[in-house]
């Protein structure tokens, strides 16, 4: 072992699973493409739904977009990691993807609800899951009403999703508050690079 750069060392470790949770229209796609586009190793997990593709939206980079029949025959072939329902439609993550890139080295980035977070802490309990939170539920309305992507009353429901699930948050291993995309997201990096330089992982490369 001995001198070896961060850079090197990359080939050696494994990658982590990284959930980013929140309400609806809290700025997770925002922030995650952000992370995305500053650092190419990283690998953004793209979800199953069935859910319709909003404009601009593309298949295979947003999201599969699937029929209810396709994500059903996901579902019974145990393609999925974990899914839920949300607001009328189905999304999931896709298992192989994801650990292909672990087992690539590099760091997984999860954008999914409560419920898949859930199923992922009790499957990988090493997973480190993330709130990301509004600086006021006033500010979230207006975020959500202004991407004008839903009709009032899908924004009505996925708004009272958010506030039921909040208490949940406390749970989580870190709590971010996007009031700026630059904040969140120097704060989201910190916690990445944080979990990085935990003993197990360190003390590994360095060998017994
Ligand atoms: P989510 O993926 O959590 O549903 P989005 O990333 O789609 O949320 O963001 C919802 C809306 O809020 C978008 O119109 C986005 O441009 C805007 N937004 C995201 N982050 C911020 C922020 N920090 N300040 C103001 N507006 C934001
Ligand atoms: P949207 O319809 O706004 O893209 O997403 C609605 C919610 O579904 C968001 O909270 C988003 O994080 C979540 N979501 C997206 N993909 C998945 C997934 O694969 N699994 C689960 N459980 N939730 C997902």
């Amino acid at each position: 072992a001995g001198n070896f750069r961060l850079g090197e060392m990359c080939d050696m470790r494994r990658g982590k699973t990284f959930i980013i949770c929140g309400p609806s229209g809290v700025g997770k796609g925002t922030v995650v493409a952000r992370l995305l586009a500053s650092d190419p190793s990283l690998y953004f997990s793209v979800s199953a739904t069935t859910r319709p593709p909003r404009p601009g939206e593309e298949d295979g980079v947003h999201y599969h977009f699937l029929t209810r029949e396709t994500f059903q025959e996901w579902v019974e072939a145990g393609d999925f990691l974990e899914y839920a329902q949300f607001v009328g439609n189905f999304y999931g993550t896709p298992r192989l993807y994801v650990d292909r890139a672990m087992e690539q080295g590099r760091d997984v980035l999860l954008d999914i609800e409560i419920q898949g977070a859930e199923q992922i802490r009790q499957k990988r309990p090493e997973a480190v899951r993330i709130y990301v939170a509004p600086p006021s539920w006033e500010e979230l309305e207006r975020r959500l009403v202004g991407r004008g992507t839903e009709d009032m009353e899908k924004v009505r429901s996925r708004l009272a999703r958010g506030r039921e699930e909040f208490a949940a948050a406390r749970d989580f291993d870190y709590f971010v508050i996007n009031d700026t995309v630059d904040h969140a997201v120097d704060e989201v990096r910190a916690i990445m690079l944080s979990e990085h330089c935990r003993p197990g992982e360190r003390m590994e490369m360095i060998g017994p």
